[in-house]
């Protein structure tokens, strides 16, 4: 069954009209009738399962036939500090990191950052990587989008996290001394990482210094230079692997298969 977020369901509420750009992917994508079922969510984690009662020009209208439980979420909390890359690049991250269930992406420029933000489309920039996030929410069936962040500077995402009771992670490829895999085998599971990767031109000494007062552990993915999008992605998967949910999630013992 197809899966739409809406703005919101509020709970006992019979019937609802989906407007905007999801009805009319509906109406004039899909092509959906009066009597097809769809999956409604929110972007609370509630989540129905509806039958459309009728089609308009620009709406749709909807009953809501029964609540569905929402998809368990990762027993890890993984955010992510991107630097800014180039536009098709950040597009991929915050797609593929989506999929992979990334809870929050802050974006943000740096001393080596080559890409330059133009102010006046930050909104508008803003938007559409929340957009991809929604889009990529749908399709792995995930109860919440990513949450993105305005762009910051480098030094706002280091005092931001600074206090957070969270393993604090910068991919430096000049790490020499401590590996991802290695800390994460030899660390209790936290319940929430925050994780740093550079731009295209890396971080400098001076900034993996900064990230460290603030209690940011520099890693080394290994001997490999990987492009920055590369890093942000295999960094996500390594943390769902090895804390987080990339695994079937087993019935109770004795109870039946799902
Ligand atoms: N300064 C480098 C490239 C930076 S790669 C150069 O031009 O040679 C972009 C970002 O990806 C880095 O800042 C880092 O955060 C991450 N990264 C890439 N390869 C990595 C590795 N082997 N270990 C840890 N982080 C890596």
């Amino acid at each position: 069954m197809r899966r739409f977020f809406v703005e919101e369901i509020r709970p006992n509420q019979g019937a609802l009209l989906i407007r905007g750009s999801e009805a009319k992917h509906i109406t004039t994508v899909l092509r959906m009738q009066p009597g097809d079922r769809l999956i409604l969510m929110d972007r609370t984690g509630a989540r129905y399962e509806a039958v459309i009662e009728s089609v308009g020009r620009r709406e749709v209208q909807v009953s809501l036939e029964k609540a569905l439980a929402k998809p368990d979420s990762s027993p890890v909390e993984i955010i992510l500090c991107q630097a800014l890359i180039r536009s098709r690049l950040m597009d991929v991250v915050v797609q593929k990191t989506s999929e992979l269930g990334i809870n929050l992406i802050q974006p943000f420029v740096s001393e080596k950052t080559v890409v330059r933000p133009v102010k006046e489309r930050t909104d508008k920039i803003l938007r559409h990587w929340r957009e991809i996030a929604l889009n990529s929410a749908t399709q792995s069936d995930r109860s919440q989008p990513a949450d993105i962040r305005p762009l910051c500077n480098f030094k706002e995402v280091v005092e931001q996290w600074r206090g957070r009771d969270a393993l604090k992670i910068i991919l430096w490829e000049g790490e020499r001394g401590r590996d991802l895999k290695t800390l994460l085998r030899s660390s209790h599971a936290a319940s929430s990482v925050v994780g740093a990767v550079g731009p295209e031109g890396g971080f400098s000494r001076e900034e993996v210094e900064l990230a460290g007062r603030s209690g940011f552990v520099p890693v080394s993915l290994g001997g490999r230079t990987l492009r920055s999008e590369t890093a942000a992605i295999a960094m996500v998967t390594i943390l769902q692997y090895e804390w987080g949910d990339l695994s079937v999630k087993k019935p109770p013992s004795g109870g039946p298969a799902p």
